[in-house]
């Protein structure tokens, strides 16, 4: 690998799932990430979680972030919790707007990632370096990708220093997006976020809440596999790490993997992209 890499992981729910996390991160360590981030719950429902999570990687000596979603809460709590932030030593936040499951009116005092970055930055200055969320193949609540990309800048002039993108696996919308960023003089990191495909029904029920596209191809070849775990898991590391190696000579700045708390996959294709 040339690029630096960091690493997202989501806070595990059982005495288990922690202990198998701590066992993967151990084996990811080896690839030496810039951090290491942990996803919350929207409405703060894994903030303990995420918090712990955060604070055993910070034990362990490696730089963390806690993601921060805003949809739903109020400026006292999000000063609070700040503040349990700055306590720990965290330096890094990816913030969001994050979504409710439906049915939950917001009842929060901030609307847009945006609002949470400003507030952020109102609140502490430039204590934390602010990663934020875009996406190159639309949020799928954006009114088109104009605005999408308006919504974007307005995250970056708020105070954000870095993006990371929605996993995509076309890597011409990247690249696209990208441009677009520099043609809005937006002068920040854009990184992509990379998700190994391990499990192809868990990949299309992602896909379908988060809007991005498995591209027909990979569906059809996907679906063709069936239940033949051993076949899915062996293109799928052939697929990213071909978009890891575009990715990388077209520029990229560094790459970000969602790891879904599994080590296999993301070690697997960093080792084929140092061979
Ligand atoms: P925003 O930037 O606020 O955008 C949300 C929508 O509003 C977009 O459609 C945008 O175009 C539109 N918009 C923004 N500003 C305006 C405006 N002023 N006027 C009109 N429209 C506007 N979710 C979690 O719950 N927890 C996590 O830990 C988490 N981590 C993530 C990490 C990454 C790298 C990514 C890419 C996503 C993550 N998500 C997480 C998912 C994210 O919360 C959702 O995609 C959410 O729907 C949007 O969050 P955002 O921060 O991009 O929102």
């Amino acid at each position: 690998m040339s690029v630096p890499i960091s690493l997202e992981f989501f806070p595990p729910k059982t005495p288990e799932g922690a202990a198998k996390l701590r066992t993967a991160r151990r084996a990811l360590y080896t690839l030496a990430p810039e951090f290491c981030s942990v996803t919350y719950g929207a409405g703060g429902s894994t903030q303990e979680g995420t918090f712990g999570t955060v604070g055993e990687i910070l034990a362990e000596g490696v730089a963390a972030a806690s993601h921060f979603s805003c949809i739903g809460a109020t400026r006292a709590k999000t000063r609070e919790q700040l503040a349990l932030l700055r306590q720990m030593g965290v330096k890094r936040l990816v913030a969001l707007r994050g979504d409710l499951p439906s049915g939950y009116g917001t009842g929060g005092e901030f609307h847009y990632a945006s609002d949470l970055v400003a507030f952020i930055r109102a609140e502490t200055g430039d204590e934390f370096r602010i990663e934020v969320a875009c996406y190159p193949e639309m949020h799928p609540q954006a009114r088109s990708p104009e605005a999408d990309l308006q919504a974007f800048a307005a995250k970056v002039r708020a105070g954000a220093n870095g993006a990371i993108t929605q996993y995509f696996y076309n890597a011409d919308s990247y690249f696209r997006f990208v441009d677009e960023v520099g043609r809005l003089g937006l002068d920040v990191p854009v990184v992509p976020g990379i998700m190994p495909i391990t499990n192809s029904t868990q990949l299309m029920r992602f896909s379908e809440a988060c809007g991005a596209e498995i591209p027909r191809w990979i569906r059809l070849r996907l679906q063709g596999f069936g239940d033949d775990s051993a076949s899915i898991k062996s293109f799928g590391l052939d697929v990213v790490t071909k978009l890891c190696e575009q990715l990388r000579a077209g520029g990229a700045p560094a790459m970000h993997f969602y790891t879904l708390n599994q080590s296999t996959a993301t070690l697997e294709i960093c080792r084929r992209l140092s061979a």
